[in-house]
């Protein structure tokens, strides 16, 4: 992740001592599907550890793959990228009808640090970075002029993306150059694909990181046409190791990405709304002692303005923990129910307006006709059903 000085040192000043988590298309992913959330755009933007905060805040999150899963995901990896990415160019031709040739295939790791997570070498990904410009931008130019040429296959390419005025390192599996120079990224998972189906929702997570690699490829290139809609997922077919391809097209991903990417608040602007004395360490000294407790972590976070929806569950670690500090707000409800509800704020509001107990606000009018709609039409089916058919206590009765 690359930032100005100003806001890099104010980013490692929230941080603390520990070393940072690097955004990736995963993270992404996920802070375009809710943008409006300034804290999660913070926490990402100085590598705060999510996942080890909300543990430390008292609400886990349990996200995050199996050692299991990642071992044998790194295993079936290997065996695709083997011997110069033989059986991916196997797979390409013979299941996807992608016929590279005989291709070359470069490792652009080996131009620099090859990320696994950890601290960022800012050196050796700026060279990495350097070679996968220099080396896409050629294999894309000379492939496009020849097209008799045989393509290629690029190994860790380093890509680049401005999110939010920040420039994040990304690491797509592979890039393969066909003859013509049309690019495709080839992503390797490890989730299986039984009777010709994958799990639906892994589909959607791999289509929209894979997405996130297609728009910097593109920005990189400076064409939109130099690299495929489609993207190439590659996953154990049945219960075996057994490779199987399949193309999934991203047009859909691309222009969400886009969209919320230009909807995404500068992170400078974020950090000048925020106190200078902000601080979410999650160091430990060396009697292993937290440099912060889990009251002045979670005084921390209250600063950080959230927008919590329920699809955060399934896209962000501090998921539990915003849910309980929203409770009783008509947001954490869903996106529909902020905007029928528009200008009401919490659920008791809401029960107030709708029975009249509490006079609206001007910018609560139109929300208030509805809601007092919506308590009328559901008292008039109640009334006509037959007492022992009326569900429980209505919100106003048993309080909300
Ligand atoms: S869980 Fe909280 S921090 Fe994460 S995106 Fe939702 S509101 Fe933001």
């Amino acid at each position: 992740m690359r930032h100005e000085g100003k806001t890099e040192a104010r980013l490692e000043r929230i941080r603390g001592a520990v070393s940072p988590r690097r955004h990736n298309a995963r993270t992404i992913a996920a802070l375009t599907s809710n943008p409006g959330c300034g804290r999660r755009a913070v926490l990402d933007a100085a590598g705060v550890d999510k996942d080890g905060l909300a543990g430390r805040v008292g609400y886990p999150a349990g996200f995050g793959q199996s050692p299991f899963a990642i071992v044998r995901g790194n295993v079936f990896e290997k065996q695709v990228k083997a011997d110069g990415c033989t059986e991916l160019l196997r797979l390409l031709r013979d299941q996807l009808g992608l016929d590279l040739g005989p291709a070359s295939y470069r490792d652009l790791g080996a131009s620099g640090e090859v990320a696994a997570g950890g601290a960022p070498g800012e050196g050796g990904l700026d060279a990495r970075h350097a070679a996968s410009v220099a080396a896409l931008t050629e294999a894309a130019r000379d492939a496009a002029a020849d097209p008799a040429a045989p393509g290629a296959v690029f190994d860790h390419p380093l890509l680049r993306l401005d999110v939010a005025g920040q420039e994040v390192s990304l690491e797509p599996d592979l890039v393969a150059v066909q003859p013509g120079g049309v690019c495709h990224i080839v992503e390797i998972k490890s989730f299986p694909v039984i009777d010709g189906q994958a799990d639906g929702e892994k589909v959607a997570a791999a289509a929209i990181q894979a997405a996130v690699y297609v728009l910097a490829l593109r920005r990189l290139l400076g064409r939109a046409e130099a690299v495929a809609y489609e993207v190439v997922l590659v996953c154990p077919k049945d219960f075996s190791n057994t490779p199987i391809a399949t193309k999934v097209d991203v047009r859909r991903q691309l222009l969400i990405l886009e969209h919320q990417l230009a909807r995404l608040t500068r992170i400078d602007s974020l950090l000048d709304a925020l106190p200078d004395d902000l601080r979410l360490d999650l160091a430990v000294d060396d009697a292993g002692v937290p440099v912060l407790d889990a009251a002045a972590l979670t005084g921390a976070l209250g600063k950080l303005a959230a927008r919590y929806a329920p699809g955060c569950l399934s896209t962000c670690e501090l998921a539990f923990f915003c849910r309980h500090e929203s409770a009783g707000r008509t947001a954490t409800l869903g996106v529909g129910v902020r905007e029928e509800l528009g200008g009401v704020e919490t659920v008791a509001d809401a029960l107030g307006l709708a029975h009249g107990t509490r006079a609206p606000d001007d910018d609560q009018a139109e929300a208030a006709a509805r809601l007092r709609t919506t308590a009328r039409v559901y008292a008039e089916v109640l009334a006509s059903l037959p007492a022992r058919s009326r569900p429980g206590p209505t919100p106003r009765e048993g309080g909300p």
